[in-house]
């Protein structure tokens, strides 16, 4: 399997790093055949070649099999035209991955765990509020008098659908249970639209249970029902925001994991920021994107049929379940281990999962 490695900014080229330590290891142990083709994107690419994201950097991603992505420091970017590239936006368009898959399970240990929460956001990662997601209608926000701004989210029909059809296909490699997320009696049009084509495709999958919730009563749900939910089917915005109550139930930011994907390409990238107050001091937690890049191998081994990306990846999981439950951890956590302490530990640990 080839992968293209982007490292982005700030902590992104620490944790990639140390998911490379990782995968390196499980390579070994499972003979995954696995091939890394880094390139240098972000700020320190921009110092030498006036670009975030080269071309060549791009078309290694069309070329790979897979992608890991570190996160962009896209708050200390120049204009996009002087340069300033948004990388995963960039690279979400090209290779097509409408999917942003967010895992949140409480990990044995955790103080701040909430135990039973073991769900999965199946975020639509095209549309919605978010600018640069919203091509169709020039940059999504503007303002019709100098003192009124709007902002126009953008719902279509076949994004609705493909995304509720990767949410019930995922349920049933799952608990079974799909739960729609919106606000359907205030954004009766739009949000209408998503739970629409999210009930039709839930007529084609009678053993998946479905139901809806509202966003507000969602947050509160999650919290106090954690057990209740499995696979959350949710609009962009309202996905970006329910992730991270999520994956800090589940123990703490530096636990967010995600997978794009798309029909036929994938990338992993950590669901958290580039924490640039925490850059370069080797402390930042790099469960997110090691977690991401176990579901990559998942993914590649399901598309592939090889069952031992899929051993690795649940192996590279209960590693790092083990790890995390001794109190090895990295300062986010509590812990005193560095970033590729962490990671080499988790390597050291890799064994057939049971
Ligand atoms: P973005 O807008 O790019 O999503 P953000 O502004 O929401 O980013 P993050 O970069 O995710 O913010 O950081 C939020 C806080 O969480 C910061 O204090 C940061 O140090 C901390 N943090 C984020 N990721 C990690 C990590 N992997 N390990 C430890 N701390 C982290």
């Amino acid at each position: 399997m080839r992968i293209a490695v982007l490292p982005g900014d700030d902590i992104g080229p620490e944790i990639t790093e140390a998911a490379l330590t990782v995968l390196n290891a499980a390579d070994e142990t499972f003979g995954l055949g696995l091939d890394f083709d880094v390139h240098e994107v972000g700020m320190a690419s921009h110092r030498k070649t006036g670009t975030t994201l080269p071309d060549s950097a791009v078309q290694a991603t069309f070329d790979a099999d897979g992608v890991l992505l570190g996160p962009g420091g896209m708050t200390a970017y120049p204009p996009r035209s002087e340069g300033g590239i948004n990388i995963p936006g960039t690279i979400r368009k090209q290779l097509d991955l409408y999917a942003n898959l967010r895992p949140a399970r409480a990990r044995n240990g955790l103080e701040r765990a909430r135990q039973g929460l073991d769900c999965i956001l199946a975020r639509e990662n095209t549309e919605g509020f978010y600018a640069d997601r919203n091509m169709f209608l020039g940059s999504g926000e503007f303002m019709p008098t100098p003192d009124t701004a709007l902002a126009v989210r953008k719902i279509t029909r076949q994004a609705s659908r493909r995304i509720a059809e990767k949410a019930f296909a995922l349920a049933q490699t799952r608990r079974k249970h799909v739960t729609v997320v919106g606000k359907r009696h205030v954004l009766q049009v739009s949000d209408g639209l998503f739970v629409e084509e999210a009930k039709a495709v839930a007529r084609n999958y009678p053993d998946v249970t479905f139901r809806e919730v509202d966003i507000d009563a969602m947050v509160a749900d999650i919290y106090t029902n954690p057990d209740r939910f499995d696979v959350i089917l949710i609009t962009n915005m309202f996905g970006d925001i329910l992730s991270n109550l999520a994956v800090a139930l589940s123990g703490g930011l530096g636990l967010a994991a995600a997978l794009n994907v798309g029909d036929t390409r994938a990338a992993a990238n950590a669901g958290h920021g580039s924490a640039p107050d925490i850059a370069g001091k080797c402390i930042a937690n790099p469960s997110g994107i090691i977690l991401s890049t176990a579901m990559l191998l998942d993914w590649w081994g399901a598309k592939q049929g090889g069952e031992k990306f899929n051993v690795a990846s649940k192996a590279i999981e209960q590693s790092l379940d083990v790890l995390l439950t001794s109190g090895r951890r990295t300062g986010d956590l509590g812990g005193k281990l560095s970033t590729q302490e962490f990671a080499k530990a988790i390597a050291e640990n890799l064994r057939e999962p049971v």
